[in-house]
């Protein structure tokens, strides 16, 4: 169990990021990078809307190249933010960035590694593959030093090598150790100016890969500050509560310095979400830093998941409830928002009435004793009229009990916004945190610079014949180079493939090649039906 991670204070440009300094604010542009302007003008609306760091693709030489030309441009208009360039597979592109602007992301699965490049590999050949990452890795340091650049070693859960994948499997575990390796290495090389982040579509595996990674740095003495994101969140209100829902879970234990959330969409709609975050948190930080002590401390404790016997339709083998209120009487809700069994009085107090926010709740978990079998209620009320507010700290309340299985029923109370509104953020959040599946679960990236065609519109097409399906996982992608690694556990796949062109996937393979996107949705149906998961409209709906 972690007792406390703080971690060390790493400047990127002129902006410092870790130890009790405000969690900052990051995205990424979609623009085509060799478009100069458009780069420019998105990165200003960034800036404008509150962003601290913009992420730029720089997937070649070209656009590495272009990031001068873009911080020039964003210098002549009074700009000086702090420019990231993203990079796969081309570490000659990241050395031509490090030279140009602040921070450098590269993923360790593909930086000096192919995906299926090794099986079965003995200790020693092991071995001889880190010094060869140290070798390829070693003139990006050099760089760095000379320039004060900073690195993120983003590691993604879709993308990790086949020389980790064939040692560790799929798994957290993994995604850790490929981020230590290359941590390790820049230590050994005496360059600190680094940042890990652990990212994945899974909530859940986002946050189990992020406590694992504190934990292990606490144990190897190493602090880099971490940055948070769920990756291929998806668009609005179901890519809002699986953002917060992950990021909000670490935030709450004292874990993360930044954070991006990953929407489909424009980039600057992410901010506001970002900053709904960072308030419940920087208040806080801002108090330690000024040395103010008596702040409520993140509560670190998790929780087994206790066996509970069923009351009222609550706990034993149901799944996780939502409850709701009407003229007193408190009532469960199904997915379509019917009332489906009312809480009697008399059978109230066989219930655990846990009630507050993450951490009162938290708080409260801990004086239960584990044999106990009474099922527990999480309560929140939140007397706010604005949505987002309410997504966000709903989510975050509920989301980060329910990444650990805990909390047999939630009941969000929110009298100031319409109950069906109420009702379809509890499930989004029990989606989220995959508590409870009711819905179709999109993946989609938020596009960048890749993106070859208009993501958003194929999203919402794609969730137009699809989104009856529940419980499957459809992934919507802007390109070929990353979409499939990143859209990691999907049952199907949409992915961008060039101009005009998509291929589609069922599961990891590919079932049609380059085929022209308006063939691709209906295609897709076919496929779905062949494989026996298709359902007509009026027969999931009756499930
Ligand atoms: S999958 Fe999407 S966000 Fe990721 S590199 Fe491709 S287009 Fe960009």
């Amino acid at each position: 169990m972690l007792s406390s991670y703080t971690s060390g204070i790493v400047t990127i440009g002129d902006l410092p990021l870790g130890g009790n300094y405000p969690i900052r604010i990051q995205s990424m542009t979609n623009t085509d990078t060799n478009n100069i302007d458009a780069t420019i003008a998105q990165t200003i609306r960034l800036v404008n809307a509150g962003c601290e760091m913009v992420r730029i693709t720089a997937q070649g030489i070209n656009e590495a190249n272009n990031l001068a030309l873009i911080k020039k441009g964003l210098k002549a208009k009074g700009i000086n933010i702090p420019l990231i360039a993203d990079i796969h597979f081309n570490p000659r592109a990241a050395e031509i960035a490090a030279g140009i602007i602040e921070k450098v992301r590269i993923n360790p699965g593909n930086y000096a590694d192919k995906r299926d490049s090794h099986s079965n590999l003995t200790l020693k050949a092991y071995e001889e593959e880190l010094e060869r990452i140290a070798e390829r890795l070693h003139p990006l340091l050099a760089i760095c030093k000379q320039n004060g650049t900073a690195i993120r070693i983003g590691t993604n859960h879709g993308s990790l090598s086949g020389r980790i994948m064939d040692r560790y499997g799929d798994t957290p575990e993994g995604m850790v150790e490929s981020a230590l390796e290359f941590g390790r290495i820049c230590l050994h090389e005496g360059f600190r100016n680094v940042v890990f982040s652990m990212k994945s579509s899974n909530v859940r595996v986002m946050v189990q890969s992020t406590r694992l990674l504190a934990q292990k740095m606490q144990s190897e003495g190493i602090n880099f500050p971490i940055h948070l994101g769920v990756t291929e969140a998806g668009d609005g209100e179901d890519g809002i509560i699986k953002s917060a829902a992950g990021i909000g879970t670490l935030l709450e234990e004292g874990i993360g310095d930044t954070i991006r959330v990953s929407l489909t969409g424009a980039p600057e709609i992410e901010i506001p979400v970002a900053i709904a975050i960072t308030e419940r948190y920087n208040a806080s930080r801002k108090q330690k830093k000024q040395g103010i002590t008596d702040l409520p401390t993140p509560v670190n404790k998790q929780f087994d998941r206790r066996e509970t016997i069923a009351v009222s339709g609550i706990g034993g083998n149901n799944p996780v409830a939502v409850i709701t209120e009407t003229n007193g009487v408190k009532y469960l809700v199904d997915e379509h928002f019917s009332a489906t069994q009312s809480l009697p009085d008399h059978e109230l107090q066989l219930l655990h009435w846990i009630e507050g926010n993450a951490a009162q709740m938290r708080k409260q978990l801990e004086n239960i004793k584990s044999e106990s079998k009474k099922p527990s209620i999480l309560k929140n009320k939140y007397q706010t009229d604005n949505l987002l507010r309410f997504q966000v700290d709903s989510a975050i309340d509920f989301g980060s009990l329910l990444v650990d299985g805990i909390g047999n029923a939630i009941w969000p109370l929110a009298p100031k916004l319409q109950p069906d509104a109420v009702n379809h953020i509890a499930f989004a959040i029990l989606q989220a945190t995959r508590a409870r599946i009711t819905r179709t679960e999109f993946i989609s990236c938020p596009s960048c610079g890749r993106t070859l065609f208009d993501i958003e519109t194929t999203l919402q097409q794609v969730k137009a014949a699809t989104q009856h399906l529940k419980g499957l996982k459809i992934a919507v992608m802007g390109c070929i180079v990353n979409g499939p690694g990143e859209m990691a556990d999907a049952d199907y796949g949409y992915v961008g493939a060039g101009a005009g062109n998509v291929t589609l996937y069922k599961g990891k393979n590919i079932a049609y090649k380059n085929i022209p996107q308006i063939e691709a949705i209906p295609r897709l149906i076919d496929m779905i039906k062949q494989s026996g998961d298709w359902k007509e409209q009026e027969e999931s709906n009756a499930g």
